[in-house]
């Protein structure tokens, strides 16, 4: 959700008339759109913002904003701490942004604004886009649970649904770009329909993308096992461009610890809905997030865990020590657990998720795959000659690209898998398929050398006007 919303930061400011700084370049502006989910947030915060400082000193026309859920939770608190910092907005008002920088250098004083409820629902914003072939689309955003060691009810409010006529007319519009892959985001993405009172919108909305012209790929997260109805697994099974994927977060397999979580489902619920999601879709690869040590964790409640990670067999997993955030509840809960507990467990919890995941990757080699080329997923495909890109059910896979033939970005290649690790797998046979995608040409055309392009500039015309009657030239730099 966080890089969708900086995508759509970037999209506003370039609609603003902003350009990306170039590499070395001092840029005049930086926005820091930060993430109060992980520890140690706000540290890094202001320990960037201090190494801005003298930055900033030196550049006195530069401005630095800061916005996203830490702003949405410090507000004011960011320009007392740091105060040459010129704009602070909310995880609700994201498109002040380019008004509250120009307001901020025209009062040459800090601007804070932070609503309190959503203004536009963003993805009306406009968008710069990371990537040409893979789009992010929010059918919602906000959360009504209140699990306690969540921050983000605080932060993003109670859940806003988009209606699915506009969540279908940008995905269309993403698709006739060249997009080939959505994933449908939100932060309980099939309670979707709950603001319009429909319970089942969420399988509709899945098979209606079955129905988008040259929509080839569609995946969701994160979905809540609570809310996860039947319609929904028929929706994923019947529709084939929904991937064969779910990424279901657990975060405890102790019903206990699920109760003082407030995660309103049980062990058994939750093992109930993989076991229906591999009948029903048997090449499913389902993924999950697991916290080990929220307080009043005993051994016994972290065995129920790893006991539903031997069952799920999962083929990847997010893994994270609790840690306190202030501002939830579960930060006041009695029975905190020692760090060397939870360290340990930890990494009990890690060697088994690894050692099921490289099973189930092992499970993959002989398989043929048709895998979508990435940009950069591999650190080290540079060393290798290796390309790479994801399967249907999303697993990394690494390929080697036939000599002589040149595969781009959003082309699609068929191979067969002939090693697997525990986070990837390597197909390192020929080729068996290259198909050349529009998204391929999209990311053709979006990396072709840019051809100098006469602009119709706004302003005072200067034509004709004696040269030392020219206006002084504004402060920020645009196109
Ligand atoms: S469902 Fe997800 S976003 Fe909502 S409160 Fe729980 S953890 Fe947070």
């Amino acid at each position: 959700m966080n890089v969708h919303d900086s995508e759509r930061l970037a999209g506003l400011l370039e609609e603003a008339g902003y350009v990306r700084a170039g590499e070395g370049q001092t840029p005049d502006v930086i926005v820091f759109n930060t993430c109060a989910v992980r520890e140690n947030a706000d540290n890094r915060l202001y320990g960037n913002l201090g190494h801005l400082h003298p930055v900033k000193k030196a550049n006195p026309g530069m401005q630095i904003a800061v916005g996203g859920c830490l702003a949405q939770k410090d507000k004011g608190e960011i320009v007392r701490r740091a105060p040459w910092v010129d704009v602070v907005f909310g995880t609700h008002n994201i498109g002040s942004l380019p008004a509250l920088l120009e307001r901020a250098r025209i009062q040459q004083e800090a601007q804070v604004e932070i609503a309190e409820s959503l203004e536009v629902f963003p993805s009306t914003l406009p968008t710069r886009r990371e990537s040409p072939y893979a789009a992010w689309v929010a059918i919602s955003v906000g959360c009504n649970n209140t699990c306690t060691f969540c921050i983000v009810p605080a932060l993003r409010g109670k859940e806003k649904d988009r209606r699915p006529g506009e969540i279908l007319a940008e995905i269309e519009a993403l698709v006739a770009e060249g997009v080939l892959e959505v994933t449908l985001l939100g932060q309980n993405v099939n309670s979707y329909g709950v603001e319009f009172g429909d319970r089942y919108a969420f399988g509709k909305l899945l098979r209606a993308c079955g129905g988008v012209e040259g929509l080839e790929r569609v995946r969701f997260t994160s979905p809540h096992p609570a809310f996860f109805t039947d319609d929904v697994i028929e929706a994923m099974a019947e529709t084939p461009n929904v991937m064969p994927q779910l990424h279901m977060p657990l975060q405890s397999g102790s019903d206990r610890i699920l109760k003082a979580m407030r995660r309103s489902y049980r062990q058994e619920r939750y093992l109930k809905i993989i076991e229906k999601v591999r009948a029903a879709i048997p090449d499913a690869a389902i993924t999950t997030d697991i916290i080990v040590g929220f307080p009043g964790e005993t051994e016994e409640d972290f065995q129920q865990t790893l006991h539903v990670v031997r069952e799920a067999r999962f083929a990847g997993a997010f893994t994270f020590q609790y840690s306190k955030r202030p501002g939830t509840p579960a930060a006041e809960m009695d029975g905190q657990v020692p760090k060397e507990v939870v360290q340990d467990r930890y990494e009990r919890l890690v060697q088994l998720v690894e050692e099921i995941s490289w099973a189930e990757n092992k499970k993959q080699l002989g398989r043929t795959l048709e895998v979508l080329v990435a940009e950069g997923e591999g650190r080290k495909d540079e060393a290798t000659r290796r390309m790479s890109g994801r399967a249907p059910d999303n697993r990394l896979v690494h390929f080697t690209p036939p000599e002589g033939v040149t595969i781009r970005p959003g082309d699609m290649v068929t191979v067969q898998v002939t090693y697997a690790a525990p986070h990837h797998l390597v197909a390192d046979g020929p080729v068996l398929n290259v198909r050349r995608t529009r998204a391929g040409d999209a990311w053709e055309a979006r990396n072709a050398p840019a051809e100098p392009r006469s602009r119709v500039l706004l302003g005072m015309p200067t034509i004709g006007r004696p040269r030392d009657a020219a206006p002084a030239a504004s402060g920020c730099r645009t196109r």
